[in-house]
C-alpha cells in the first residue's frame, strides 16, 4: 500500500519554496523502501479525503484568502484531517488550519479549525529571519528556519507549541512557535523547514507510517548542523 503524500495550491503558496518539504517526504519514505504517491492539488480539483499526509505553505495575503475560501468550500482536508490524517502546514498554511485569521481586507474570518490558533496582524512590524527553537517533546532536536510573516498567532492553552523560540519571533505569544497537536503539525519557519530539519520530516512521516528504520542523508544531515552551528 501507498502512502499518500497531498501537496495543496503550491501554485499559490510556494512564494518561499515550502512545497521542496514534499520532495524531502517522499524521498526519506523511499529511502525506508516506502512506496510513495505525491498528488498535486491545483486550484479548482478536488482535495483527496483519503490521503496520508497533507502539506501547505506559505504565500502572500491574496492568494492566502483564495486557498482558504477552497478548502472551507471543497472539505476535503478537514475530513481527511478528522480521521487522523497527518498535516504539516507553513506560514500562510499554518494561519489557514487555525480558527480564525485575516482576511485579504485584514477583516478576521474564520480558518479550518484543524487547531486552536489565532491569527491577528497588529502594528508590529513584519517578523523577517532567521527562527532557531527548541522543541519541547519527541526526539526532536534545535530546529531552524526562516520566517517571514505579519501575522502574529496565539495558541489556546489546550494546544502545544511544535517549540519555545530561542531567537526569532515564532508565534509572537510566550515565546511559542508553530504548533504540534495529534497528528497536525503547524509553524512558521519556511527553509524549506524539512530539508532544513531531518528530525522533524521523520516526525512527520512517523505520524503517517508509523515507526521508521534508521536512515542518515550525509548531505541534509551537514545542511542541518551548518545551519543549527551558524545560528547558535
Ligand atoms: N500572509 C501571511 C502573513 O504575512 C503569511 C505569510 C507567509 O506565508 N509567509 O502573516
Amino acid at each position: 500500500m501507498s502512502l499518500v503524500i497531498v501537496r495543496l495550491y503550491h501554485d499559490l503558496l510556494g512564494t518561499y519554496g515550502d512545497q521542496g518539504n514534499a520532495e524531502i517526504l517522499v524521498h526519506r519514505a523511499k529511502a525506508r523502501n516506502l512506496e510513495v504517491d505525491l498528488v498535486e492539488v491545483t486550484p479548482g480539483m478536488a482535495v483527496p479525503r483519503s490521503g496520508d499526509i497533507y502539506l501547505l505553505g506559505g504565500g502572500e495575503d491574496g492568494p492566502q484568502s483564495a486557498a482558504l475560501e477552497m478548502l472551507k468550500s471543497d472539505g476535503g482536508l478537514n475530513y481527511a484531517a478528522a480521521g487522523g490524517a497527518t498535516v504539516l502546514a507553513i506560514c500562510a498554511g499554518f494561519q489557514i488550519i487555525g480558527a480564525s485569521l485575516p482576511d485579504s481586507q485584514g477583516q478576521i474570518t474564520s480558518g479550518l479549525g484543524l487547531v486552536d490558533a489565532h491569527t491577528i496582524y497588529d502594528s508590529s512590524p513584519r517578523s523577517v529571519g532567521e527562527l532557531v527553537i527548541q522543541p519541547n517533546r519527541g526526539e526532536l532536536p534545535v530546529l531552524t528556519g526562516f520566517e517571514n510573516h505579519q501575522g502574529l498567532t496565539r495558541l489556546g492553552s489546550d494546544m502545544p507549541p511544535l517549540g519555545l523560540v530561542r531567537s526569532g519571533v515564532g508565534n509572537g505569544f510566550d515565546k511559542h512557535e508553530g504548533v504540534w497537536h495529534g497528528n497536525v503539525f503547524g509553524s512558521y519557519m519556511h527553509g524549506p523547514v524539512l530539508a532544513r530539519n531531518p528530525e522533524l520530516a521523520d516526525a512527520v512521516l512517523q505520524c503517517a507510517a508509523g515507526p521508521l528504520a534508521k536512515y542518515v542523508d550525509p548531505f541534509a544531515e551537514a545542511f542541518a548542523t551548518e545551519r543549527r552551528d551558524t545560528l547558535a
